[in-house]
């Protein structure tokens, strides 16, 4: 204390290196590009909070220089990770975090990942950075999804550097501060596998155990029991994405997690009119990642991470395999249940008959399917039909409304709860030309829109006066909506 003065410098949390020290075969240390002019532009003082993380001391100096990588706080080894990937369907031997540092683990045993933080040994041809605006979608995008209570990696925070990034035109560079349980991917086990380290694949899949699926270490098989463990995750995962209309865009191994996390959202945006063939990224030109597709492409990608395995389960390969494709075989039939159960749940038909609910649900998906309706919009305007109104249901279908009324009172027959289907329909999604207004603003260096909406879709069951705008679809006249990779 000097003349009654405390000038206190916030100390960064003391993180651990857990991954970085027992995978050195998996990483590489590596230190952030010196960021010019590190200055906030969006910060969850909500997680902040979870994490114990003082939101103020996040926005000091001292703060800032940790959130872009400048400042390593005590404890840390940042390492670039290594991953290995089917892209489109084809093997990369060798991607990792081009972009981003595993800054360490935080206090609760969570990931502290920085992305834009300049080239990696892993770069390849890519600059190692990040602009502003992608870095504010998957902020807003994963704080939506985690409102939504879809599990998902989550943003602590996005800060701008200062630096120029050249994309199609200069923009405004930003490292995104995420927060994970962890970045175990179905590509990190490729890479080990593809090592020929059976060892260094036995020490990761304990580690995911310990880590995310601990009951698998009692089971007479822990390495079988980890993979129907990362199986029932991810059908749980994308029967989530599934009934809120999410296409994840790009639904590589690399970007498959093992706890069972939504991750790395770049091309991916929610659907509107209802169509299983819908894709917006600009590079699936096949739709490979189409919404309807998705449950098979994560039984795919599951069969990626079973082959990994293979040398864990036993001496016999033939056995191991025979056990691993018996379980994958189940996988169908898991997502198939986890989406009926939350389809029944959106039509306020979690209890009761099955026998009268089943083709009820059937029913009610050949008919949105059929109407081509706004997916959010027609579960949440039948969540204000079965409260007694079903005017604004019908405003929604207008001339597409055939067969609606027989179905309707088959389902009024059924006693729907209003209650129950306020709780899990949606009224507010990022609609992406409201999520492309909200960046264009923030690049520009307007925040205020991106505020609003953040606000907005963290709220998404809530009636909020005055927001109608941001539960409608985007105008009939507007261009189709396009997304693109790696930006
Ligand atoms: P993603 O499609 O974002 O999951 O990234 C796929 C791969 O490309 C990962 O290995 C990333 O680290 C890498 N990557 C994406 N953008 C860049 C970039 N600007 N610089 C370096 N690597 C990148
Ligand atoms: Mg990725």
């Amino acid at each position: 204390m000097v003349g009654g003065m405390t000038t206190q410098q916030w100390t960064p949390p003391r993180l651990g290196s857990r991954y970085a020290d027992e995978f050195p075969e998996l990483s590489v240390p590596w230190e952030a590009a010196r960021a010019d002019e590190p200055h906030l532009v969006a910060l969850n003082e909500e997680l902040a909070a979870e994490l114990g993380l003082d939101a103020d001391g996040l926005r000091s100096t001292e703060g800032l220089l940790m959130l872009v990588g400048n400042r390593v706080p005590e404890g840390a080894t940042p390492v670039a990770q290594a991953y290995a990937g089917h892209q489109f369907g084809g093997f990369s031997p060798r991607l990792g975090d081009g972009r981003a540092l595993l800054l360490g683990e935080l206090p609760d045993g969570r990931d502290l990942h920085l992305k834009g933080s300049g080239r990696t040994p892993f770069a390849r041809g890519g600059d190692g950075l990040a602009a502003v605006g992608p870095m504010l979608r998957e902020y807003l995008i994963s704080e939506a999804m985690h409102a939504l209570g879809v599990p998902t990696t989550r943003s602590l925070a996005v800060v701008a550097t200062g630096n120029t990034v050249l994309r199609e035109s200069p923009l405004p560079g930003a490292v995104l501060a995420r927060v994970a349980s962890s970045h175990l991917r179905v590509g990190t086990f490729q890479f080990a596998r593809s090592s020929g380290d059976v060892d260094l694949v036995r020490r990761l899949a304990d580690h995911a155990i310990a880590r995310h699926h601990p009951h698998a270490a009692d089971a007479e098989n822990p390495y079988l029991a980890l993979f129907t463990a990362v199986q029932s995750a991810q059908a749980s995962l994308i029967a989530d994405w599934m009934a809120i209309g999410f296409i994840h865009g790009v639904m590589n191994t690399d970007n498959t997690t093992i706890s069972g996390e939504s991750i790395d959202y770049g091309p991916c945006a929610f659907m509107e009119s209802f169509d299983a063939a819908t894709v917006f990224s600009s590079i699936d030109a096949q739709g490979r990642y189409a919404y309807g597709n998705q449950p098979g492409i994560m039984q795919w990608n599951l069969a990626r991470f079973a082959e990994t395995l293979v040398p864990l389960l036993g001496d016999d390969q033939d056995a191991a395999v025979a056990q691993l494709t018996a379980a994958l075989d189940e996988f169908p039939a898991q997502y198939n249940a986890a989406f009926h159960t939350r389809t029944r749940a959106k039509l306020g038909l979690a209890g009761g008959d099955d026998e009268v609910a089943g083709p009820l649900v059937e029913d009610a998906l050949a008919f949105l399917s059929g109407a081509r309706a706004d997916h959010t919009s027609f579960f949440r305007q039948l969540t204000t039909a079965a409260g007694g109104d079903d005017g604004p249901l019908r405003d929604l279908l207008a001339d597409r409304a055939d067969g609606l009324d027989s179905w309707l009172s088959r389902w009024r027959e059924a006693g729907p709860s209003a209650e129950e289907m306020a709780r899990v329909n949606p009224i507010y999604i990022p609609r992406n030309h409201l999520v492309e207004e909200a960046l264009d603003a923030a690049t520009a260096g307007d925040p205020g829109p991106f505020e609003e909406l953040l606000a907005v879709v963290t709220r998404p069951y809530d009636e909020q006066p005055g927001k109608e705008r941001f539960a409608a679809p985007a105008p009939p006249d507007a261009a189709p909506h396009v997304t693109y990779c790696g930006t």
